[in-house]
């Protein structure tokens, strides 16, 4: 007779116990005013990169929300920060922008281009 050993039944797992993504996990609106307080843009597209991390990884959370606010503040998704030093500088004359800026089609203009835009 085979005596196959039996894994333990997950059932133990608790739900204060860091657990892998779900597969419907999405932009809480929490996260979302969040995002949009923060100037975090491109959610979908963080969202994306985050489901495909934690899937591809294994990863497993406590609080996805959180995990996910943490990967859009540091940017895992490579896709700039709207406060990041790439758009921070003005979109003619790439100068510091810490004098001021306004935004317009172009990007955001330091006051000097601007003005002779
Ligand atoms: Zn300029």
């Amino acid at each position: 007779m085979n005596v196959i050993p039996l894994r333990q039944p997950e059932t133990k797992r608790r739900k204060s116990e860091a657990a892998p993504i779900s597969p419907t996990f999405g932009i809480s609106s929490e996260v979302k005013d969040w995002a949009q307080s923060r100037g975090i843009t491109k959610l979908a597209e963080r969202l994306e990169h985050f489901t495909d991390y934690c899937r591809a990884t294994g990863k497993e959370y406590k609080d996805f929300d959180a995990a996910f606010r943490n990967a859009c503040r540091q940017d895992w998704a490579r896709l700039g920060t709207n406060d990041g030093v790439q758009a921070m500088t003005c979109a003619k004359c790439h100068g510091s922008l810490s004098n001021g800026w306004t935004g317009s089609s172009k990007g955001k203009l330091c006051n000097s281009c601007y003005a002779s835009r």
